[in-house]
């Protein structure tokens, strides 16, 4: 099959094309896993956070990408005995041959340990993770546990339901996190994938919340704005409006700075990041503890994603008609929307057509 390799830690400052396009042998499935046929992979900054090394994968290469839809194969000529009985299997649990399903950042957890039995299993110390711990979907098949995809609402295109599974999931958790309330005010730090999704997600739940949207870049202020956003400004902006839940994406500490100042008494402000760039954590040594922390101040990360946000969110972007904006690459040029992504040409999410 083909696939987009990536074979060592780089930085795309020295090597834009840190990822090579290579005919490689498909998955060979174990118990309990499927096989799909990859239609869309959505591309997330946390691919930069693996091949920069901010999250190194633990083996290389790797094939990166956790916002894959695909089909589960129907042919059986491609399966072993085993594997046939596997997939006869899973149609227990409402996977079946054929089925359109998606796979997010979450490949699989323990099960067993008080975190996955509290409903928190994102916290599993032997949490795995798609196209990091396990080979995703930057290539034409992949594989995948039964218990951990996830079927796909009709409404959805393959496009539009890509940038859901890991913007929209994490953005679904990340509100949830925010505690934010119906007549509060929302901040939102960094208008890209995951921040534009919850821009409407908001909207929906709390019709009476106002979103106040910071962003470095104009083109996203005004995206914000068409979007329904109330206010959209620089990070440094100031909307005149105390805010009781910032949720900021960002991968430097500016904004971390910015949210604390702009936050009323008790507000919360979740950091959506799974790792943030060392260029600027010198703001920090500069934190103002009345006006920044004081007053009850709280800051809260949100890691990985549960298979529950993922099939919430799902089902709340099927009723509420939340569709993501996305542009569309080949999946040979994924090298180019990483790229871009990484010089903050976001005007929502970014696809591989595989
Ligand atoms: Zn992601
Ligand atoms: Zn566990």
């Amino acid at each position: 099959m083909n696939a987009m390799l990536l074979r060592e830690i780089t930085s795309l400052k020295d090597n834009p094309t840190p990822l090579s396009f290579e005919e490689t042998e498909g998955p060979a499935l174990d118990e309990g896993e499927v096989l799909l046929r990859v239609t869309r992979c959505g591309v997330c900054h946390t691919e930069l956070d693996e091949i920069e090394g901010r999250t190194p994968p633990p083996r290389l290469p790797v094939v990166l990408g956790h916002q894959v839809v695909g089909r589960i194969m129907e042919s059986d000529s491609l399966l072993s005995e085993t594997q046939k009985h596997t997939l006869a299997g899973t149609r227990a649990s409402g996977i079946h041959t054929g089925q359109r399903v998606g796979v997010a950042w979450i490949a699989s957890a323990c099960g067993k340990c008080h975190h996955c039995l509290a409903g928190n299993e994102n916290l599993c110390s032997d949490f795995k993770a798609t196209g990091r711990d396990v080979d995703g979907g930057y290539a034409e098949y992949m594989k995948a546990r039964a218990e951990f995809v996830h079927p796909i609402p009709e409404s959805l295109s393959d496009s539009e339901a890509a940038p859901l599974l890991c913007a929209g999931a994490i953005g679904y958790r990340s509100l949830r996190l925010s505690n934010l309330q119906d007549g509060q005010n929302l901040g939102l730090m960094g208008f890209g994938g995951s921040n534009h999704l919850v821009l409407k997600m908001a909207k929906h739940k709390f019709p009476n919340a106002k979103v106040f949207v910071f962003s470095r870049n104009k083109s996203e202020q005004e995206f914000a704005l068409s979007l329904g956003a109330d206010w959209a400004g620089g990070i440094d902006q100031n909307p005149l409006s105390a805010l009781d839940a910032v949720i900021d994406t960002t991968p430097v500490w500016g904004p971390v700075s910015e949210a604390l100042k702009r936050l009323g008494p008790g507000g919360r402000l979740v950091v959506n990041a799974i790792r943030k760039e060392e260029t600027d954590k010198d703001v920090l040594l500069k934190l103002d503890y009345p006006s920044q922390l004081w007053m009850e101040k709280e800051i809260k990360s949100v890691a990985n994603v549960t298979r529950a946000d993922v099939r919430e969110f799902l089902q709340l972007a099927a009723e509420a008609n939340i569709k993501p904006e996305f542009q569309e690459y080949d999946l040979k040029d994924a090298n180019t929307a990483l790229l871009e992504m990484k010089q903050g040409k976001i005007r929502g999410a970014k696809v591989l057509v595989v």
